[in-house]
């Protein structure tokens, strides 16, 4: 509603938002949804109970590139619930530890906020059928929201995908099909669909990152419209810890919080692209080999918006890390006492922190709010082959 033009977060060109398009034109960069703003500020400054409202995806509507609030998609996503860590932030030495629980999403991972609005915009664009490449957690959400939305939706996967990895995705009614030997050439197999064939195209792009804005939201929403000190996130395609900090920067403009908070991002081992990269100040190179991970979810070897974290990094006076997958088993451990079952993707984040903790990049007073990405019951292969009874 008061979304104005779509912007290239790299050379900057701007296009219409009636184009339709998924990528920059010119360089070939993501793209980034324009607002506003004044108008936003105008809305809410009007509406003393907008800031009582529970919190939840929809409530943030204004910052989302909608046209008609009566036609969108919704399972009731979002609205997941900050837990305070006593215990662990006492044994660890934080000032204040949170864990922003998205396992509680509809479909049990975080990709429930995209979803939302990007099957509600697939409806603007009168899409009948919607393709995605993902072998896991995105498939799942894209399936639930675009079957809910009676749409044809098929998920693009690779060769040997273990039919576990798909199951919820084929319950939700998805079609899956097999191209290709890697992920890579699954995704131009889907964006081809997308220009040839009327599929529209669902994934890692910007009307993905305008819905993930919401855990951000949710999360100063939740701190009583304030900021942690820290905002801890696993990086796989970069996406989701991007649409945090362009949450943060949006309240913070609106002046809906009065400080920006520092992001991190947690890699695992073997898929650090983004980490090495900023570390040496140099290109992001992509991953060549597979390595064996605990961290499925999250092992990208061409992260699409590498740039734009590290972007969101250095703006924030952030950090980058990657971590062992036995620090990530051993982090899931440790919510696990605390009654929170992740899967080991999201583990990532507490032990990223736990070591900038130990290392002091984390102060002693600090407050920090680890994002938990997706259910531990979405990865039970992997938690059956670490635990010895
Ligand atoms: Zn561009």
């Amino acid at each position: 509603m008061f979304e104005t033009v779509l912007k290239c977060t790299k050379c900057g060109k701007e296009y219409s938002l009636a184009s339709g398009i998924y990528k920059c034109e010119k360089c070939g960069a993501p793209l980034d949804v324009q607002y506003d703003y004044d108008s936003i500020r105008d809305l809410i400054e009007d509406n003393d109970s907008w800031f009582r409202e529970p919190p939840r995806v929809w409530k943030y509507w204004m910052f989302y590139p909608v046209s008609n609030l009566r036609k969108i998609v919704s399972l009731n996503e979002g609205g997941t619930r900050l837990y305070r860590m006593k215990n662990l932030e006492k044994k660890l030495g934080f000032g204040k530890l949170y864990v922003k629980n998205e396992g509680e999403n509809p479909t049990g991972a975080f990709k429930d906020r995209g979803s939302s609005v990007e099957i509600t915009k697939a409806l603007e664009f009168h899409a009948k059928k919607v393709v995605v490449a993902s072998t896991g957690n995105m498939a799942a959400s894209v399936s639930a929201y675009g079957s809910k939305a009676g749409l044809e939706v098929t998920i693009v996967v690779p060769e040997g995908t273990p039919i576990g990895k798909l199951v919820q995705a084929v319950v939700y009614g998805a079609k899956i099909k097999i191209h290709g030997s890697t992920y890579d050439e699954s995704l131009a197999e889907s964006e081809r669909m997308a220009r040839e064939e009327g599929y529209y195209l669902t994934g890692n792009y910007h009307y993905r990152v305008e819905g993930q804005k919401s855990t951000g939201f949710e999360i100063f929403d939740q701190l009583r419209f304030d900021s942690p000190d820290w905002i801890v996130v696993p990086i796989g395609a970069g996406t989701h810890l991007r649409a945090i900090w362009k949450a943060a920067k949006e309240f913070y403009e609106l002046g809906l919080i009065e400080k920006l908070p520092k992001i991190a991002g947690a890699q695992i081992e073997g898929y650090d692209a983004i980490v090495r990269a900023w570390k040496e100040r140099k290109p992001i190179t992509p991953i060549k080999e597979k390595k064996p991970t605990v961290a499925s979810a999250i092992a990208v070897k061409a992260p699409v918006d590498g740039e734009n974290v590290i972007k969101a990094i250095d703006e924030s006076e952030g950090y980058l890390g990657a971590v062992t997958n036995e620090e990530t088993m051993e982090a899931g451990m440790m919510l696990g006492k605390e009654g929170l079952f992740v899967e080991p993707s999201s583990a990532t984040a507490l032990a990223l922190a736990k070591t900038m903790r130990e290392e002091g990049i984390i102060d002693k007073d600090e407050s920090v709010v680890i994002v938990a990405t997706g259910h531990g019951l979405k990865d039970i292969k992997t938690w059956e082959s670490f635990i010895k009874l």
